[in-house]
């Protein structure tokens, strides 16, 4: 079977077209947003992606899986929590089912990563026979997303898989969200950067920080924010769902130290004298949302 997905990102609009059983890519494109232009703009771009990978396979698609940021919410229908605030509030969806004549299955980026991972990435890999897998985003800000049995679980509200907004700890602050501590004011690499500036004066990028944190005092104690926090706010995770896997994806997820003093914080925090869980490098990079959205 031929499965297609399109990635609707704030910059550019990525299609693909794959092979699920040999799981290989057949056809990629990608054209930008240009958000900019308008929201029924960017609805033309997605029905001339999908035109370009027509004329260039020569097939059809029968349906189509389509990953955003944000996320439909079920009882509206309406695309919400999305940071290219273009699409905030539209009717996203049905407006890309009419455009395009055919079923569309949506979810939000942090869920493709998670089903991407799961069917053709970091999971078959090192642990084919899960059936829990969590899928992390900590990047400039914080997400993720639940798939069971390689479904995507989207929850009541659409909100499944959304712990970057559970409270971690009030010194993270006031978070865009209107609530204050969220786990993404604490942990996400903005958040991190300003705590090291607020307390040395110095602006400094996240990975620099990390490598100075031998000579630099503060570096240290930004570094120690890092590893105490996230083995706290993923031990929540473990506690609630206890899946088999989560992937840890993003920026901040890069970051070596989550794998080993990392994971040693989450063991200090979890319900349980051992951790079985197996905490995973993603695979498949930037790749990971269209190819997700191509197994919705
Ligand atoms: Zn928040």
């Amino acid at each position: 079977m031929k499965l297609w997905g399109i990635d609707l990102g704030g910059t550019k609009i990525e299609g693909v077209i794959l092979d699920s059983e040999t799981k290989e890519v057949l056809y990629r494109e990608r054209i930008p947003t240009e958000g900019a232009k308008g929201y029924p703009h960017v609805l033309n771009q997605v029905q001339k992606l999908v035109n370009i990978l027509q004329d260039t396979s020569g097939l059809s698609p029968e349906k189509i899986g389509i990953g955003t940021p944000g996320s439909t919410d079920p009882s509206s229908g309406l695309l919400k929590n999305c940071n290219s605030v273009h699409l905030n509030g539209q009717p996203v969806h049905a407006d890309l089912q009419k455009i395009l004549g055919i079923p569309v299955n949506m979810a939000n980026d942090a869920n493709c990563f998670a089903l991407a991972e799961t069917q053709m990435g970091c999971v078959p890999d090192t642990a084919p026979d899960a059936q829990v897998v969590f899928g992390v985003i900590m990047g400039s800000g914080v997400g993720g997303g639940l798939v069971v049995n390689g479904q995507i679980i989207n929850g009541a509200n659409g909100i499944g898989g959304e712990w970057g907004h559970n409270f971690l700890h009030k010194s993270g602050g006031p978070c865009y969200c209107g609530k204050t501590g969220c786990v993404e004011t604490v942990i996400a690499g903005p958040h991190l950067e300003r705590y090291y500036y607020e307390q040395s004066g110095k602006k400094l990028g996240l990975a620099d920080i990390i490598q100075n944190r031998s000579s630099d005092p503060v570096a240290e104690q930004t570094y120690n924010r890092l590893i105490q926090y996230y083995g706290q706010a993923i031990s929540t995770i473990i506690n609630m769902i206890d899946p088999d896997v989560i992937v840890i994806g993003g920026g901040v997820g890069n970051i070596d130290a989550l794998y080993t003093e990392g994971l040693e914080s989450v063991k200090r925090h979890i319900f349980n004298t051992e951790c079985h869980t197996k905490i995973l490098k993603p695979k498949l990079g930037d790749s990971a949302g269209v190819f997700g959205a191509a197994y919705l």
